[in-house]
């Protein structure tokens, strides 16, 4: 077996770049194949929706597919051996539910978020089956200066929370982000944070890089300053290549790094 035995990669800024052809990189494709081929696993943990994230996945085409999508940085769906998705467990429907009872509770928010929205101009709501879900500023500067006023009008509703890519922010319960589904993956395979490597770029790839389900974390050049901290602080790697050929550099850090590991400790005896 490999020593990461679960790889966990963000997809958009973290395999591909925003400006990229969206095609998988040779580096890559040869990492994950050996990865694949060492016995490891590989899920892509994605704030899209399973149907853009496997649009996505398409136009990627890497050598071999993952064995899991996240998504929605909240659901868990395994691979069939014929190719499809299907939800692992019951988590997905569990989410679901506390999802349904924290927009019961927090329309009233949503709506007020809507209105703030609408006199600071600049910022479209995101509607999906008829509810709010989330926003998307015009630039990065003003998500900034709109989150604080998000963060205020909503410091009393406690479940409340929001998962932020870039200009995207989707609102969400606490509990669930991309952390907690990758935990949720780790402990349906009997997989261990000491076996998984997980890798992002941005703010809502953080959840999964505090190393409490991943003990081995890494971005690649590209991420921002805040994921390069939170990967420094855990001990992690920051490549010195962009996108997909730093996550490849992160497996090959990792499974040489592990190997040598075990080779001191054979060389003393333990
Ligand atoms: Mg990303």
């Amino acid at each position: 077996m490999p020593n990461i035995r679960l790889l966990s990669t963000d997809f958009d800024g973290t395999l591909i770049g925003f400006d990229s052809d969206g095609r998988c990189s040779p580096d890559f494709g040869r990492a994950i194949t050996e990865h694949r081929a060492l016995g490891g696993q590989w899920a892509i943990n994605t704030g899209r929706s399973l149907e853009h994230a496997v649009q996505g996945l398409k136009r990627f085409a890497p050598p071999v597919q993952p064995d899991f999508l996240l998504t929605c940085e909240r659901e868990v769906f395994r691979r069939t051996e014929d190719g499809q998705w299907e939800a692992h467990g019951h988590w997905n429907e569990t989410c679901r539910q506390r999802h349904e009872e924290l927009y019961a509770l927090t329309e009233e928010l949503y709506f007020l978020i809507a209105d703030r929205a609408e006199k600071r101009g600049g910022i479209e709501m995101i509607w999906e089956e008829g509810r709010l879900v989330g926003f998307v500023t015009r630039t990065e500067e003003l998500m900034e200066a709109f989150l604080k006023e998000v963060d205020l009008i909503s410091a009393d509703f406690v479940d409340f929370s929001y998962q932020r890519n870039t200009v995207y922010l989707r609102f969400c319960h606490r509990d669930y982000h991309k952390g907690s589904a990758l935990g949720e993956l780790c402990r349906l395979e009997g997989v261990e944070a000491i076996n998984v490597l997980a890798a992002g770029d941005h703010y809502n790839d953080i959840s999964m890089l505090d190393g409490r389900h991943a003990s081995h974390t890494a971005c690649p050049a590209n991420a921002i300053e805040a994921v390069k901290h939170r990967v420094r602080l855990s001990g992690g790697f920051v490549a010195v290549r962009n996108y997909a050929d730093g996550v490849a550099d992160a497996l090959a850090y990792y499974e040489k790094k592990e190997a040598a590991g075990f080779r001191a400790a054979a060389s003393v005896g333990i």
